[in-house]
């Protein structure tokens, strides 16, 4: 099984970080190793999960949209419905319960437009840790209300100046706090990238999307999913789905990235679609460079897929073709938003909307009634102000 012992995806994974971080991603590899064998540790997770943060999700069909698209019978794994609003709380949650065993009293994050940040800040609340997430200075301001719900949860949130002042920056500034305050801190990190074992870590944790859609499609539908469609931004909420179906060969799985003004443009962030290999946050994998090795800047318009690299496991699936990726731009993943939440009343978050979206697609590919689950991520109440703006200017 992935990924190896160093770390590998096949070519991808790995850890390209200084000297100084080498002995705290090992540590964190060995406690982590220990947790995963100890059957408290899991059971403690469970509570919070169920207890705390409302799993186990529904696995809903949508019937209004199946008959739309009427060569699929779609079901959505309603990860929305989650404390918080999204499936990046169930990453935050394991992370947390494992620093709370290593004796570390602060955690530390990256954030972006600040989903990942406030799923941090209110861990770091419930645990009772002292909690500082690192915020590009661009961001801050486009993700306001996220800034205050990071505040109030008892977070302290430092702008990062240096470079895009945007994401990828802000995950150099906190490994860079790591190195120097490894001692009483561990860090958070959001999604299936980053080095060895963040990428393994991240989806043991996120894995628990897929384990439940297993059990509940084998229980209502009888028989296995043709399709799984996950969006991909570094690419957790996909490979939670996806893993546990990863045996199954007759599953075929689609991840769907954000195409943003058009993959002909450089105004996108599709990393595995059109990116190239690379190195980028301590690890290998298809990244958006230019040809000199500088990450490019990426553009979605949805802020969680706005990331201009992805975790090394996904690499593998395209390598391997264990996965297809596909990608949809901001306009087909308004057009999935305003058709969701029309067709069956749930206003999906705009990531979510582009596995949507890629559904009009696979209804013309797909063969009669093929079972299709569709990862709906994280709800679209933090998206409404962008959603507004992007309909009125379409007309919708
Ligand atoms: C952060 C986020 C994503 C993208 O992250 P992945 O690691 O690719 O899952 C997708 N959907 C929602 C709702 C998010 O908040």
């Amino acid at each position: 099984m992935f990924p190896d012992k160093n770390g590998y995806f096949l070519d991808f994974g790995g850890r390209f970080v200084p000297e100084t971080l080498m002995s705290a991603l090992n540590d964190l590899e060995q406690h982590y190793l220990l947790a995963k064998r100890d059957r408290g540790f899991w059971k403690e997770l469970n509570y919070y999960l169920t207890q705390y943060a409302g799993r186990p999700t529904p696995l809903y069909e949508a019937k209004n949209l199946s008959r739309q698209l009427s060569n699929l019978k779609i079901f959505l794994k309603r990860e929305d419905l989650l404390h918080t609003g999204a499936h990046k709380i169930n990453n935050t949650l394991g992370q947390a319960l494992l620093a709370v065993r290593m004796k570390k009293k602060r955690l530390i994050a990256e954030t972006g437009a600040g989903q990942h940040g406030v799923a941090t800040a209110t861990v770091a609340a419930l645990f009772g840790l002292r909690c500082t997430i690192f915020m590009g200075k661009e961001d801050i301001e486009r993700q306001k209300l996220n800034v205050y719900r990071m505040k109030l949860l008892g977070a302290e949130v430092v702008p990062v100046l240096s470079g895009s002042q945007t994401l990828k920056d802000a995950i150099n500034e906190a490994m860079r706090d790591w190195v120097t305050h490894v001692e009483d801190t561990f860090y958070v990190f959001g999604t299936v990238a980053g080095p060895h074992p963040y990428p393994m870590l991240v989806r043991d944790f996120q894995s628990v999307i897929g384990r439940e859609t297993k059990k509940q499609i084998l229980r209502i539908a009888k028989q296995l999913p043709d399709y799984l469609v996950a969006c991909v931004g570094g690419g957790s909420n996909a490979m939670g789905l996806f893993y546990p179906f990863y045996r199954q060969r007759s599953v075929k799985f689609i991840g769907v990235e954000a195409a943003g003004k058009g993959l002909s443009t450089d105004k996108h962030a599709a990393s595995l679609c059109k990116g190239n290999i690379g190195i980028l946050h301590g690890a290998k994998s298809y990244v958006l460079q230019d040809g000199s090795g500088q990450i490019m800047p990426t553009h979605s318009i949805s802020a969680g897929l706005d990331y201009p690299g992805v975790g090394p496991e996904h690499a593998m699936y395209k390598q391997t073709g264990r996965c297809h990726y596909v990608a949809v731009t901001d306009k087909q993943a308004l057009d999935g938003f305003v058709l969701l939440a029309r067709s069956e009343g749930l206003i999906p978050a705009l990531e979510s909307a582009h596995a949507v979206a890629y559904l009009k697609e696979l209804n013309k590919l797909a063969n009669k009634k093929s079972v299709v689950i569709v990862c709906l991520s994280g709800r679209g109440d933090k998206d409404m102000n962008t959603a507004v703006e992007a309909l009125s200017q379409l007309n919708l």
